[in-house]
């Protein structure tokens, strides 16, 4: 998979791609990320990149041209099967999506800053917006490392079994059930009989019932929840 990201700061989301599961996700080329400043496709020498917004109002919003030149130059070298708009006012990333997003060849995700991009953006390139959640953060940057992490990890081969994200929360819209590990008592602090028994099916089944006891408690709302639903 190849990831090209479009940003007004690319040293806020590098550091995120050069550790652990997103660092060995490209060492073993399973994926390709390619980082954009916007700045170098700016208007004039200066870098601006930014107006302010017609019919008044706080804040600066990111101009049509750069954004373009840049997409344009991107779209002219490959084909992508999404170009997504990281933004709060658009639905909200599930694992539904991250399991979707998982099996595509390329993808570019542009990250937005100030008020935002100029609505023509939008309305031009733009195939999937995706909200990290019901918050407002400064930038995109943060939101897209998110969604790279979330979709990355589920690129076969990126995982190793001890990792497996099968086991994982949502996949089964359900919570994941309790984990412990050794010592099997730690200051009178047992773990639960059935773990340390080498019985596989009952293990097995004392999972699911923990992670239905789990989802019921906290998020009664995946259990009626369609598997395949999302964006
Ligand atoms: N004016 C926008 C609004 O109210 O919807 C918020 C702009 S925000 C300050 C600047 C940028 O941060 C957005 O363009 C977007 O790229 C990113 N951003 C902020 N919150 C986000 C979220 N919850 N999910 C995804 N991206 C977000």
């Amino acid at each position: 998979m190849r990831i090209d990201i479009i940003t007004v700061s690319p040293e806020l989301i590098q550091s995120p791609f050069e550790y652990s599961i997103l660092k060995r996700a490209q060492d073993k080329e399973l994926v390709d990320i390619h980082f954009h400043n916007l700045r170098d496709f700016s208007l004039n020498k200066y870098g601006k990149i930014d107006d302010y917004q017609f019919g008044g109002g706080a804040g600066m919003v990111l101009m049509m041209e750069p954004i373009d030149k840049c997409l344009t130059k991107l779209i002219k070298e490959r084909a992508y099967d999404e170009i997504i708009y990281m933004t709060p006012d658009a639905k909200t990333l599930d694992q539904s999506l991250a399991n979707k997003l998982s099996s595509i060849e390329n993808m570019i995700i542009l990250t937005g800053h100030y008020k935002g991009v100029d609505q023509r953006v939008r309305d031009k390139f733009i195939t999937k917006e995706v909200s990290i959640g019901d918050y407002v953060l400064s930038g995109g940057e943060l939101a897209a490392a998110v969604l790279c992490d979330a979709v990355i990890r589920l690129i076969p081969g990126v995982l190793g079994d001890e990792t497996s994200a099968l086991t994982d929360s949502f996949q089964d819209n359900l919570l994941a059930p309790p984990v412990y590990t050794r010592p099997a008592e730690y200051d009178g602090l047992k773990v639960p009989e059935v773990l340390l028994s080498g019985n596989f099916p009952k293990i097995d089944e004392w999972r699911h019932e923990e992670a239905l006891k789990r989802t019921k408690q906290i998020r009664p709302d995946l259990l009626n929840k369609d598997k395949n639903e999302s964006q």
